[in-house]
């Protein structure tokens, strides 16, 4: 099963990236090139149904698959990245952090107003990150259609905030 396959794979890094924090490195998945096939199977055979028109991954661990589940999709991937690392003109959104603030940016033109698109990071922690994303493309007149990750921490609700108004999160290995 794909949960057991990826469990297996990542490891837990104490205290990164400060004391107290159990950090899930998901670089060994990177190792295993089967896994990774079997990775953007899973995602594409569970969010194909949701017909998205594109792929929006968050920098920097949402570029490593989204662009081949895009591929696989026969869709385009589109960025989103941290503030002034994209060229021309950006719409930003700013949101908190557990100390201060962090801002994200999309390139303007980067996807039409209407279409609809899958947000995919590597982990759903508490939803701050991605529920910023889901702003910032609402922006635009982009409709979100669903959320995928690899990895889910439940235990912090992440999960109930992207739900709210019924859109689907899909992840592949859920940790309570
Ligand atoms: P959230 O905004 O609290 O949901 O945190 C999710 C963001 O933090 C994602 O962009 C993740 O890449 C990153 N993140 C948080 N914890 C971890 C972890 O344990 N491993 C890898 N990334 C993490």
């Amino acid at each position: 099963m794909i949960e057991e396959r990826i469990k297996q794979t990542i490891r837990d890094i104490y205290d990164f990236p400060k004391p107290g924090i159990i950090f899930k490195d998901i670089s060994t998945i990177f190792l295993d090139a089967a896994l990774c096939k079997s990775i953007v199977k899973s995602f594409v055979d569970k969010i194909r149904h949701l017909e998205p028109d594109a792929i929006v991954g968050l920098e920097s661990r949402g570029f490593l698959l989204g662009p081949s589940i895009a591929m696989e999709l026969g869709i385009p991937f589109v960025l989103i990245r941290k503030e002034g690392k994209l060229p021309g003109k950006c719409i930003h959104e700013t949101y908190d952090l557990e100390y201060g603030t962090a801002t994200i940016e999309i390139q303007e033109n980067a996807l039409a107003s209407g279409k609809k698109v899958i947000i995919h990071d590597d982990l759903l922690a508490t939803g701050g990150t991605v529920l910023a994303a889901s702003n910032l493309l609402h922006k635009l007149n982009i409709e979100v259609v669903g959320y995928a990750f690899i990895i889910e921490l439940s235990a912090l609700l992440g999960r109930a905030k992207l739900e709210e108004n019924k859109t689907p999160v899909i992840s592949l290995a859920s940790y309570t």
